[in-house]
């Protein structure tokens, strides 16, 4: 199992950094950050730093992708970094992650928005030849989500989390029907835990619409939550199933349009028929929410959503899901759609 061994979330909770790293960690920390989150952070994390004995060096990215991967991993070496941070949302944070566990170190997640479960996974999604795919990393030896930031980024990325959120309820159905077909392992009690962090969505939906604080924690949790499920199953598996495969079909064959949760989320009521789960709650839930739920709310037609369908199998083979049983038909694939309500 990896587990993150410290996890702090409130409200000012950046002031806390000392306590995160303390005892885990000592000498020079590399920060990895977007550049508007540095411009948010840079001197309060630094003074913070300062004042608890480390040395704080920063480094910016843009995009998760090898090259950036590279570039971290040679300043972590040029400064000596004893640890790293991944300051700001789901790429940074793949990307600390990832350089992390390349070079050994600690890595620490803070994040800035709750868009997905990249918070405290151990696993790393990057994209190369245009494909996201998911590699192996650590978890993140801690995590310090700051709420009073997470609530000033902007609210698209929070409702695309609850899309991230919602997925695990599909994700947990195809693992289980890779363990009675395919003699999968299943972890009952990582899958309970992942149904449990999509069970918030329909929980505080009204909440997270009208930017609840006790509701955007709820949110952020249940994403760190998820994270300790797939560090508990071993693999991203209660996490991730055909809505995810779905997500990363559509982002090779329409790239940037939507964000990775919103998909998702669209993904998990299509999905959610397949298995006859009651699509509907989860389409609703989401709508309460103000998350898409059609396919031309992210700008994507009939036409790209049937051939994400078509396509997702090829794009996991390995990862046996209702899509990799089914084998929909361009056509079987415009029915569903049309039936769910998404196109
Ligand atoms: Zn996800």
């Amino acid at each position: 199992m990896e587990l993150p061994r410290r996890v702090i979330v409130g409200d000012g909770a950046l002031t806390e950094f000392p306590r995160l790293v303390a005892g885990l960690v000592s000498g020079t920390l590399l920060a990895v950050s977007g550049p508007n989150v540095r411009k948010m952070v840079q001197d309060q994390l630094n003074e913070l730093a300062t004042s608890s004995g480390y040395k704080l060096a920063w480094c910016e990215v843009a995009q998760g992708d090898r090259l950036h991967t590279d570039n971290v991993l040679g300043m972590v070496r040029s400064v000596g970094a004893d640890g790293i941070l991944g300051v700001g949302g789901g790429r940074v944070v793949d990307v600390a992650k990832l350089v992390a566990h390349l070079a050994h170190i600690p890595m620490f997640s803070i994040p800035t928005s709750a868009s997905h479960d990249g918070i405290a996974i151990p696993f790393a999604s990057l994209r190369e030849m245009e494909r996201p795919y998911s590699v192996v990393a650590t978890a993140p030896m801690g995590v310090l989500a700051d709420l009073s930031i997470i609530r000033t980024a902007p609210e698209r990325l929070l409702k695309s989390g609850c899309g991230d959120l919602v997925a695990k309820l599909t994700a947990v159905s195809d693992w289980k029907l890779a363990r009675d077909e395919k003699n999968e392992y299943y972890g009952h009690y990582s899958a309970s835990l992942a149904e449990m962090s999509a069970s918030i969505v329909f929980q505080h939906a009204d909440g997270v619409r009208r930017l609840e604080p006790s509701s955007v924690r709820a949110v952020v949790e249940a994403l760190i939550s998820s994270g300790v499920a797939a560090g508990i199953a071993g693999s991203s598996r209660p996490c991730s199933g055909a809505e995810h495969i779905f997500s990363h079909a559509l982002e090779t064959i329409a790239p940037g349009r939507g964000l990775h949760g919103e998909k998702c989320g669209i993904g998990t009521i299509l999905i959610a028929r397949l298995h006859g789960l009651d699509w509907a709650r989860i389409s609703d839930a989401l709508k309460t929410i103000g998350a898409p739920v059609r396919a031309s709310d992210l700008g994507l037609s009939a036409d790209q959503v049937a051939d994400a369908v078509r396509l997702a199998p090829s794009i996991r083979p390995e990862r046996y899901t209702i899509l990799h049983k089914l084998r929909l038909s361009y056509e079987e694939a415009l029915k569903l759609a049309r039936e769910v309500q998404i196109i």
